[in-house]
This record gives structure tokens, sequence and C-alpha cells, in this order.
């Protein structure tokens, strides 16, 4: 606190005739390292993309762990936890739709087990060398997308072909246990 205050009075005074009061509070938050802030921050339950967008290292959304770390090729990914751009920034659409986007590859990942969703959704999304609209009207894009919430142009047919691509590659057992999908 006390250290805030003296950092705060310098910085006054270097600024010369700024008279605006902040309390001391606020700059030890300002002070505290980024990842410590993250923990403090950190909570299962969040539904907040910005509050995921806004970590500086490490946060959660909707039950996941949320890593800031891009990918191959700069992209965010997901396996059990969800990789976020650090790049991606809070409050801008697109980067809100990423994180709903990876959250959407969770559910893949839980609907088809770990070698299905490998094969089926993470290996011809990494190879994609498609961009916009067509990236993510392929069916292990347009799927993610669909359970994720995220609400994009994808292109005509593009909904239905996905649907029915996860429902064809869907495990047995995991349909018998409940999920929805042709039997
Ligand atoms: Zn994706």
């Amino acid at each position: 606190m006390q250290d805030g205050y003296i950092v705060d009075m310098a910085l006054k005074r270097a600024d010369g005739d700024k008279e605006e009061k902040r309390p001391a509070e606020e700059c030890a938050a300002e002070k505290r390292p980024g990842f410590i802030n993250d923990l403090r921050n950190l909570s299962f339950k969040n539904t907040d993309e910005n509050k995921v967008l806004a970590a500086k290292y490490v946060s959660a959304y909707r039950g996941r762990l949320v890593i800031k770390r891009a990918g191959p090729k700069g992209r965010s990914f997901s396996l059990f936890a969800l990789f976020i751009s650090p790049k991606l920034e809070a409050g801008n659409q697109y980067a809100i739709n990423t994180v709903k986007h990876e959250y959407g590859h969770t559910l893949q990942l839980k609907r088809l087990g770990l070698p299905v969703y490998l094969k089926a959704i993470a290996c011809p999304s990494m190879k994609s060398g498609l961009s916009g609209i067509e990236y993510y009207s392929q069916p292990w894009e347009v799927t993610a997308d669909i359970l994720g919430g995220v609400e994009r142009e994808h292109a005509e047919g593009a909904e239905e072909i996905g649907e029915a691509y996860l429902a064809d590659r869907q495990p047995r057992r995991k349909l018998a246990k409940g999920a929805s999908g042709p039997q």
C-alpha cells in the first residue's frame, strides 16, 4: 500500500499539474503481477467471454480452463482446455466468437471421445488453409460454432452437413448414454 502511494506521488509529480487522486488500492492492483491477478479472478462458473479475453495468462470459461497461448499458425485451439491467442482483445466481436467457438470444440470432444475428435476434428482443422466464412463452414468448424453458441454467417447448407458429420462419427456408446442424434 505504502509503496503504491509513493509510486503514485512520484508519477503525479512527473506528470506535472495532473490533480486526479487515485486510491492506493487501485495502484496496488496495477503493480500486482498479471498471473496473481488472474488467479484472484479465476472462476470456473464464469460465462463472460470478455473476462477470458481480459485475463493475462489464465482464466476459466463454462467449467473449462483457459490458457492464453496460441497454437500452430498463431490460431486459438482447444484440447480439454481452451488455448486462446493473447492477441485477441476484450470487447472485439471476433474475439468473443473465438472463445465461444473453442468452447464448442470442447463439447465436440465430449461428444465424440478423444480418438474420434483428434481424427475427425483436430486434424482437418489444423490442416485447413481456408479462411473467413469458408473456414467456419467446414463440418468440423461449423459444429463448434453451433455447440458454442456462435452467431456467424456460414455457407448455405453447411450447418446441416456439419450436424450430419458429427452424428455419423459419434460412437455408439456415447449415443446410448442419451446424447441426441440418430440411432
Ligand atoms: Zn475451430
